[in-house]
C-alpha cells in the first residue's frame, strides 16, 4: 500500500501516520520528494483496508501496489534512486551523468590490472571492474585469482582511484570481498541464490545485480527486492545478455528490458554489452542501442591483449577500441539528455 501526503505536511503529522500504520502491524518506508512525501507499508495489507487511512490528517491518497514487489517499485518512492559509490568523484548511477565500469573480466595480475586500470580511466570509465572469484561453466577452467586478486584490486584503486566492482559468489566470502570492494556485484548465475542475495542486503555496499541467463524482468526485480528487504536500497540492475533460441551471438541483448525496468521500478539500470553479444565487434553497437534507449551505463570487459585473456578475451576490447567506443557513445549520450565526463576530466577527477 502506498500513502501520498499532501503538500506542506508537518513532521508531527507525518509521524501520526507512520505510528498510525505500525501499530497496524505493517513496516514503514518514507520517501521525500521535492513536492510530496510518499509512505510505502510492507505487511499485510488486509489489515489497512479497514482502517480509515483517508480520514488521517494529511493523508491525501491511498493505493495498493500491486507488483509483487514493493521496496523496488516507482510508486514507492518519490524520485528516481541514484546510487552514489562510496565518495569516488562521477561513479553514481542514475544521474543525468552516464557512469562506465571498465576492465578485465578476470585479474590476472597487478600488471595487467594497473594498465587497464589507467587506460580505461583515461579513455572517461569511472569505475574498475576485475573478476577474483570466477563464476565458470567448466570446473576445469581458471577459477580466478581470488583474495590476491582482491588485494591487487585495492591497491590498484588506492594508485588509480577507481572504485571497484567486482563478483561475490558465495555468502561466505561477502564480508572479505565488502572489506576490499566498493561495488558488489552478483552474477547471472547467482541472480536467484537467495542466501547470497540477503546476505548483501546486510552490508553497506552498493550491489551490481546482473540479469540471470533466463529471468524474465519480473524475477529480477524481486531478486532485488531481497537486497533491499534487509535494509540495503542501493540495488543497480543490469541487462546482460538473456538465452533464447538465437545462437548468433552469445546471448540477446534485451534492449526493452531496458525501458521497462526504469518504467516499472525506481532504481539504475546498466547494460554489459560484453557479455550480452560475446564478440568485441559487437560491442559498441549494442552500447550504443543501450545509451539510446535510456541506460545510465554501461559495464564493459576491457583486456591489454585479449588474445591472450585467461576469460572472455573474445568479448575484451584492446585499450585503443574502449577509446573510440567512449568517443563514440558521446553523440547518443547527448541525443539520450545525458552526459559522459571527457577524458580529461575523468583523469583530473581520480
Ligand atoms: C562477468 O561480469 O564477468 C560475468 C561473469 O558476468 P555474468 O554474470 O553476466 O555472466
Ligand atoms: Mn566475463
Amino acid at each position: 500500500m502506498i500513502i501520498v501526503t499532501r503538500p506542506g505536511i508537518t513532521e508531527a503529522e507525518l509521524d501520526h501516520i507512520r505510528e498510525r500504520i505500525e501499530q497496524l502491524g505493517m513496516r514503514t518506508h518514507i520517501s521525500r520528494g521535492e513536492h510530496r512525501t510518499v509512505i510505502g507499508c510492507i505487511g499485510d495489507e488486509t489489515v489497512l483496508r479497514e482502517a480509515a487511512l483517508l480520514s488521517i490528517p494529511g493523508v491525501e491518497s491511498v493505493t495498493p501496489v500491486l507488483k509483487p514487489y514493493k521496496l523496488a517499485a516507482r510508486e514507492f518512492v518519490a524520485a528516481p534512486t541514484v546510487v552514489q559509490v562510496g565518495d569516488f568523484v562521477g561513479a553514481s548511477f542514475g544521474g543525468r551523468e552516464l557512469a562506465v565500469i571498465a576492465g578485465p573480466c578476470s585479474v590476472e595480475g597487478k600488471d595487467m590490472l594497473r594498465t587497464t586500470a589507467l587506460a580505461v580511466r583515461s579513455a572517461g570509465a569511472r569505475l574498475l571492474r576485475g573478476g577474483a572469484f570466477k563464476p565458470r561453466t567448466s570446473p576445469y577452467a581458471f577459477q580466478g585469482l581470488g583474495r590476491a586478486a582482491l588485494r591487487m584490486l585495492a591497491d590498484v584503486r588506492a594508485e588509480t582511484g577507481l572504485p571497484v566492482v567486482t563478483e561475490v559468489m558465495d555468502p561466505r566470502q561477502v564480508e572479505t570481498v565488502a572489506e576490499h570492494a566498493d561495488v558488489l556485484q552478483i552474477g547471472a548465475r547467482n541472480m536467484q541464490n537467495f542466501s547470497l542475495l540477503s546476505e548483501v542486503g546486510r552490508v553497506q555496499r552498493p550491489v551490481l545485480l546482473k540479469r540471470g541467463l533466463s529471468a524474465t524482468l519480473k524475477e529480477l526485480v524481486m531478486a532485488a527486492e531481497y537486497i533491499m528487504a534487509e535494509g540495503n536500497r542501493d540495488v543497480i540492475l543490469c541487462e546482460r545478455g538473456i538465452r533464447t533460441f538465437e545462437t548468433a551471438t552469445r546471448n540477446t541483448l534485451d534492449v526493452s528490458a531496458i525501458p521497462v525496468l526504469k518504467a516499472d521500478t525506481h532504481l539504475p539500470v546498466i547494460v554489459d554489452p560484453s557479455h550480452a553479444g560475446g564478440r568485441a565487434s559487437l560491442v559498441m553497437p549494442l552500447a550504443f542501442a543501450a545509451i539510446a534507449a535510456g541506460a545510465d551505463g554501461l559495464i564493459v570487459e576491457v583486456h591489454p591483449n585479449p588474445e591472450q585473456a585467461m576469460s572472455d578475451g573474445d568479448q575484451s576490447l584492446t585499450p585503443a577500441a574502449f577509446a573510440d567506443l567512449m568517443h563514440g557513445l558521446r553523440a547518443f549520450a547527448t541525443a539520450a539528455g545525458r552526459t559522459l565526463p571527457s577524458a580529461a576530466e575523468a583523469t583530473v577527477a581520480a
